[in-house]
């Protein structure tokens, strides 16, 4: 479920919702949370099942 039509940026870890006009880019281009600093990385949003799902290389 994209929300590119608002161009605005959630962050999952503050549940912050801010324009993505208004918010600070890293180094990389990648928006930061301007609350709590969380990094919106492609790999995190690429993947949301895998990070949940149990790892079996125990
Ligand atoms: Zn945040």
């Amino acid at each position: 479920m994209s929300t590119e039509k608002a161009a605005t940026f959630d962050c999952p870890e503050c549940d912050v919702s801010a324009p993505s006009t208004s918010v600070p880019y890293d180094s990389l281009g990648y928006v930061v949370c301007p609350v709590c600093g969380y990094a919106a990385t492609p790999n995190a949003e690429d993947s949301p099942v895998a990070e949940r799902s149990p790892s079996a290389g125990d």
